[in-house]
């Protein structure tokens, strides 16, 4: 039987498993795979929590089905019917300006706006700058291909006052990374298309919401989904169709080597801290790419100088629980954005229990605020309780919050989420290239080609088609 190491398991990690036995299945060719997971459970960044009545999701929460490979994996595990869409009232997000939440003009999605007189009657922009949005229909669209970042292009298309009152909050929340450094390319390049084909991204943003009937303000609200019992749903069903993958949960891999470098197809080498090692024909890493590089440093010094270029950010979640009658604010919003420029402790607040049903018990809402990420990282210096007074003290100003909560939770997830420069599908290129010199290794995670679930399953089941494809 061929032997396979999957170093990781994250939701990466997981559904390269999970498509290597459906491929030995299909193909009729047994294998032997290992999952290594340093942490003592499987998910990754994926973890749900119950307390007291209340289903926590503590990391993330949900999942976009525009881009499929998530969902379609969810339908061959047998779980479309445990899935969840958002509620249908309140699909829409808040920003704050000058310390107040006002919500963002019905039909703003992420960047652009696809109705005029949501923007033109709103507190949200002075004058000057619903004129400055309005010229996107105007100017004509960038020559040339290079990578810009998110800040270059969203100034370009529609001024500053877009960029800082809006985009750049809910860019931050969704990559919690710095938009002058973000690579559109590599994160949104659904708008340089929509420039490219209309001329102008309001044009183009306006005739896709008409097709697809697009509602709500922020993100695309309909398109997201998550699962009745929480997104450790996926990660249980994986791991219960798994049962011949031997998880070596506890276990931290600290080297790999690559043996019989001259044969056809060489032997890889993983080293455990505990000093022992396993070998294996086949080696899939997921994770971080920055701890992929310090595991690869002896096989490949070029290929891990390129992984630890993707930087990585911090962050934390901070759960609250409420009475819903110790808030004031009707919560009628699925959450919040903090601009930068406002200077609070907080970069986003989700309304947990507005958003899915069954988060918390009748009369209870449940909350979560995000901190740290690649513009805030000096809040992940706090201590839980540091970050619970500071989370505490901007939502009670923002949602006139007088009580203390019933309880209150902290996750860190450090180094979890990869920031892609501008010129970052460059890296990428090169990064693919130099891993196609080393047969029988593939990568995996977020660091590479998409952050979200979706993405991290495609990666992984990618990685485990190319491993199947050349074994
Ligand atoms: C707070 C937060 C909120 C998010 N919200 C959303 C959201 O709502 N929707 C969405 O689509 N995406 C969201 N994301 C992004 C998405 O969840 C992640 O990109 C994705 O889950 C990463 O999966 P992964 O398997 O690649 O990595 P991880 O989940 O990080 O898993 C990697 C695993 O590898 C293990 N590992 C690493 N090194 C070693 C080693 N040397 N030896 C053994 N094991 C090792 C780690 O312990 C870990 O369990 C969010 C991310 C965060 C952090």
């Amino acid at each position: 039987m061929k032997r396979i190491i999957i170093i990781g398991g994250g939701i990466t990690g997981l559904s390269a498993a999970y498509r290597l036995s459906e491929l030995s299945g299909e193909r009729n060719c047994p294998l032997d795979v290992t999952l290594i997971e340093a942490r003592d459970r499987l998910g990754g960044v994926i973890h749900t929590v119950k307390r007291d009545g209340f289903l926590i999701d503590s990391g993330p929460d949900n999942f976009i089905t525009a881009k499929p490979w998530a969902l379609t994996l969810a339908r061959r595990l047998g779980l479309e019917s445990e899935l969840l869409t958002t509620n249908e009232a309140h699909r829409r997000a808040l920003v704050v300006r000058q310390g107040k939440l006002i919500p963002i003009p019905e039909g703003f999605l992420l960047m652009a706006p696809t109705r005029f007189m949501p923007v033109i009657t709103t507190r949200l922009f002075s004058l000057r700058g619903k004129l400055r949005m309005a010229m996107d229909m105007f100017l004509p669209g960038r020559k040339g291909n290079d990578d810009e970042s998110l800040a270059s292009f969203v100034t370009r298309r529609f001024g500053r006052e877009a960029l800082d009152r809006v985009v750049q909050p809910l860019i931050s929340g969704i990559y919690t990374a710095d938009p002058e450094t973000l690579s559109l390319q590599a994160t949104m390049p659904r708008f340089l298309d929509l420039e490219s084909k209309y001329g102008s991204v309001i044009k183009g943003m306006r005739a896709e919401a008409k097709l697809h009937k697009t509602k709500g303000s922020g993100a695309r609200y309909g398109m997201f989904v998550t699962f009745r019992d929480g997104l450790q749903t996926l990660v249980h069903a994986l791991g219960d169709r798994l049962n011949h993958v031997r998880f070596r949960l506890n276990e931290r891999v600290v080297q790999v080597a690559k043996k019989a470098a001259g044969s056809a197809i060489p032997y890889w080498s993983v080293e455990l801290k505990d000093g022992t090692s396993m070998e294996a024909r086949g080696l899939i890493i997921t994770g971080p790419s920055r701890h992929t590089a310090r595991l690869l440093t002896g096989v490949d010094a070029e290929l891990a100088e390129q992984l630890s270029a993707v930087q990585y950010a911090s962050s934390a979640v901070v759960h609250l629980a409420y009475r819903r009658d110790q808030v004031a604010h009707p919560l009628d919003a699925f959450g919040c954005v903090v601009p930068i420029t406002e200077r609070r402790s907080i970069i986003a607040a989700s309304f947990s229990s507005v958003k899915y049903e069954g988060r918390a018990p009748e009369g209870y809402v449940l909350l979560r605020a995000f901190m740290g990420g690649g513009l805030q990282q000096e809040m992940m210096q706090r201590d839980d309780e540091g970050l619970i007074v500071a989370a505490r003290r901007d939502l009670d100003h923002l949602l006139g919050i007088n009580a203390a909560p019933r309880f209150a939770m902290v996750h860190r997830w450090p180094d979890s989420m990869a920031q892609y420069a501008v010129g970052h599908l460059q890296r990428v290129a090169v990064i693919r290239k130099q891993v196609g010199l080393h047969k029988g290794l593939q990568l995996g995670g977020n660091g590479f080609e998409g952050v979200g679930i979706p993405d991290c399953v495609r990666a992984g089941e990618r990685a485990a088609e190319e491993l199947f494809r050349i074994l």
